[in-house]
């Protein structure tokens, strides 16, 4: 999950960072479900490489898929900034609550979704690493707000989902910039019609001055050719 850090009383920003070359951004590979660690297999380099390349991003959370190894892995930065890293695990909601959590993806980069998370998880593991001392801690960690949207995006991650697969929600304050964003739209909209109606209107009333015109100018060929008709015959009556 993508780091962002506050710059107004609640709004949230990306931080700009460049991409790291070892971040998979296809979304075809990262929609990939991951296969577990299984119990005879090391997971020293997963371990290794995680915390490698997590020091070198600014993220709360990084999946072993997003580094190209598609098993049950990830890193995150949790409860007061410890960073742990967690082998084949699997998370439990505490209860119904949910709230709507603005986040960005290193592998999405320039997008920000606003999407609905649990407030309150649970998370265990097979193994739980405290990421500095690579000692194991103690299963499992029970989580709040950020901390538990952090490892819901990493744990869709396992699963192969992403922020862009969830509904969009929007905050209270968005929903309302949403709207007005909409009623400029529709008024620009309108007016945009109006004037195209006006146009035409005016392109009808010219179009129409245009017959009557060439109405009076027949009438008044027929009544001259009527004249010279008349004229020709009283002649004619006269010889
Ligand atoms: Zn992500």
């Amino acid at each position: 999950m993508k780091k962002f850090q506050p710059t107004g009383s609640a709004s949230l920003h990306l931080v700009p960072k460049p991409q790291h070359p070892s971040i998979v951004i296809d979304p075809l590979s990262l929609r990939q479900p991951s296969d577990s660690i299984a119990q005879d297999e090391s997971d020293i380099k997963i371990v290794w490489q995680l915390n490698q390349i997590f020091n070198q991003v600014s993220a709360l959370g990084l999946a072993a898929m997003q580094i190209g190894i598609r098993k049950r892995a990830f890193i995150a930065q949790l409860l007061e900034n410890k960073r742990y890293i967690f082998i084949n695990p699997s998370i439990s909601f505490d209860n119904d609550t949910m709230t709507i959590s603005t986040e960005g993806c290193l592998s999405l980069p320039g997008i920000i979704r606003s999407i609905e998370r649990y407030r309150q998880v649970t998370i265990e593991a097979e193994t739980i690493y405290d990421a500095a001392s690579l000692s194991e801690v103690e299963s499992p960690l029970h989580l709040e707000d950020l901390d538990a949207f952090v490892v819901q995006h990493e744990m869709d991650h396992l699963n192969g989902r992403l922020i862009i697969d969830h509904k969009e929600m929007f905050t209270e304050k968005q929903e309302k910039k949403r709207k007005k964003r909409e009623q400029i739209k529709r008024a620009r909209h309108q007016r945009k019609i109006a004037k195209k109606n006006k146009s035409q209107n005016q392109i009808s009333a010219k179009r129409l001055k245009t017959l009557k015109k060439e109405a009076q100018k027949a009438k008044k060929r027929i009544q001259k050719s009527a004249e010279i008709q008349e004229r020709f015959k009283m002649e004619m009556e006269n010889c």
